[in-house]
């Protein structure tokens, strides 16, 4: 067997062609929906992240309002700023760029921003929701994995499902998404024993770690769906967690990198953007 290729990009671009959609619907209702960028500092892996999100937004008619304070910005001024946002009914969702440089502490302005304007997904409120099964905006990077599986029809109820990495931006709300429809959810971390003996019993193998190709032929069970969320940087390119070329003669379907999971995590920032807006709209 040799696995399809579970396309980043393309579900990305349907995405994205149903966000404009939603983002037109808005502005006829008079709405035109907005997103604040906060960008701390001069990181240029940050800039090109941001850079890339701004175009998207772009491509479906959200409006970026753009903040960029120093790397030496007082916490208590970040905290205002966001609050700000909060409070400015032409900003729809809020965007704060991480990692915030140190000393920053990025859970304090985490909790500041908004349940409702949460383009992220990664506010308390939200990940609550998450657990209790209510809706509002998830977690961009494992909501974009869902999208991937649902539009190539790969069914999730009653499959075994491991995810490796705990993380709160991925790992755990993966795991949640993936158990809301009804897998049977295993997550692994660093302190799982025969780690790969566990991955073996997976259907859907989700590998969400920072290991360059960690996740070997012999981590997967032939036919696994693998998705690989990893982006490690080697040389000039990038690597999942996956090591593509043994995993992909054994699985159904599979990820790449790049082109897989990371398109889909800007695509879901856009999403829950036009998603928000549509609500103050009343149209969603
Ligand atoms: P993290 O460092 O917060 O978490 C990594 C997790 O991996 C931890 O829970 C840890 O327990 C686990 N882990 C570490 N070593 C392990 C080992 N040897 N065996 C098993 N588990 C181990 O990272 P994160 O923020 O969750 O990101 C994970 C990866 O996903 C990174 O490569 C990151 O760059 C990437 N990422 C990609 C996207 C995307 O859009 N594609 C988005 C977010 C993160």
């Amino acid at each position: 067997m040799t696995a399809r290729i579970i396309d980043g990009k393309e579900v990305a671009a349907a995405t994205l062609a149903k966000a404009a959609d939603l983002v037109a619907r808005c502005k006829a209702a008079g709405v035109e929906p907005g997103l604040a960028v906060v960008l701390v500092g001069d990181d240029p892996a940050s800039h090109a992240y941001v850079r890339m999100k701004e175009q998207d937004c772009a491509a479906v008619g959200i409006r970026s309002v753009d903040f960029r304070p120093p790397a030496t910005v007082e916490q208590a001024k970040l905290e205002l700023l966001v609050r700000e946002c909060n409070k400015d009914p032409e900003i729809h969702g809020i965007l704060v760029q991480m990692p915030l440089p140190a000393p920053l502490d990025a859970e304090a302005v985490i909790a500041c921003i908004s349940p409702d304007k949460d383009a992220d997904g990664f506010a308390p409120e939200n990940l609550g929701r998450l657990v209790r099964g209510l809706p509002g905006p998830r977690a961009c990077t494992p909501w974009g994995v869902m999208a991937m599986l649902d539009h190539y029809g790969i069914e999730i109820s009653g499959k075994r499902a491991v995810v490796i990495g705990r993380s709160t931006i991925v790992g755990k709300p993966m795991a949640l998404m993936l158990l809301e429809r009804d897998a049977t959810v295993t997550i692994c971390h660093s302190r799982t024993p025969d780690l790969a003996a566990v991955c073996r019993e997976a259907d859907i193998l989700v590998a969400a770690v920072g290991r360059p190709k960690m996740v070997t032929a012999d981590f997967v069970k032939p036919g696994a769906v693998v998705i690989d969320v990893g982006i490690n940087r080697e040389g000039d390119g990038l690597v999942g967690d996956v090591d593509f070329d043994a995993v992909a003669p054994i699985a159904s379907w599979i990820t790449p990198v790049p082109g897989g999971v990371g398109p889909m995590t800007r695509a879901m920032l856009v999403h829950n953007t036009a998603v928000a807006a549509a609500r103050v709209a009343g149209i969603e």
